[in-house]
């Protein structure tokens, strides 16, 4: 992958590596993971007037009242999803600006992604075209039903918070699967992790989470 959209050079290489020594310092250790974000430009996936802002470790806006995460939680969403493997597909709830598909893209075989709002997913598949990035499959749809197309997933990432675990992503995950979803639609949301394990599902509440909340339908 080349980093074809890198106006800002050297100036934004540094700045991504500030942002990959405050992530190791909030405790992300993936080594996988850290590489992948200090690989991917993260500024191209926002708005030009916002570039500058793009390594700061906060939310920011991507239009239709959606935000592109914070680098932490794309760093800690992925490092539970991935675990020490290299799954052959994931499956992503949420395309928002593509930054998170961008990661998981570098992790995985290939990555399957979901996203209501058209406009959204046309500008994400646009910049990871331009960032050479091809192991990606765009799907404009309801991601609460998951893609039942290419089922089951070693992985699911739901990048927007859910009311409760929807069933269809349950039953989407592969034997040792791994769900990572926020859950909860007030204040209080949480990150869960659920395990399909051979007895049944694991569910692990891992960290308080602010996330906008996955909507029915289409956008
Ligand atoms: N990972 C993205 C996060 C975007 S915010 C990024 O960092 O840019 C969450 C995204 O989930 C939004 O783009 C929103 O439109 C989308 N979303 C919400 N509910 C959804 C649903 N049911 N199906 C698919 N996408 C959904």
């Amino acid at each position: 992958m080349v980093s074809a959209k890198d106006g800002i050079g050297m100036t934004s290489r540094r700045t991504r590596e500030r942002m990959i020594e405050r992530l190791r310092a909030q405790g992300i250790s993936h080594q996988g993971v850290l590489e992948a974000m200090a690989k991917v430009p993260r500024h191209v996936f926002v708005d030009e007037a916002l570039a500058s802002r793009a390594y700061e470790d906060t939310a920011l806006p991507i239009g239709f009242g959606q935000t592109i995460s914070q680098p932490y939680i794309v760093a800690r969403l992925t490092e539970l999803a991935i675990g020490q493997r290299r799954p052959q597909k994931v499956l992503e709830v949420g395309t928002g600006s593509g930054y998170q598909t961008a990661i998981l893209a570098q992790l995985a075989g290939t990555v399957y992604t979901v996203e209501r709002i058209e406009a959204l997913q046309k500008k994400a598949r646009f910049r990871l075209y331009d960032l050479k990035i091809y192991n990606v499959k765009y799907e404009h749809s309801d991601g609460g039903w998951g893609w039942p197309k290419y089922a089951p997933y070693d992985a699911i990432v739901v990048t927007a918070a859910a009311a409760e675990i929807p069933d269809p992503l349950l039953k989407q995950l592969a034997p040792g699967g791994v769900l990572v979803i926020p859950v909860g639609q007030g204040p209080g949301q949480v990150l869960k992790r659920i395990i399909r394990a051979e007895a049944g599902y694991e569910v692990e509440a891992m960290e308080q989470v602010k996330f906008v909340p996955l909507l029915g339908g289409l956008g």
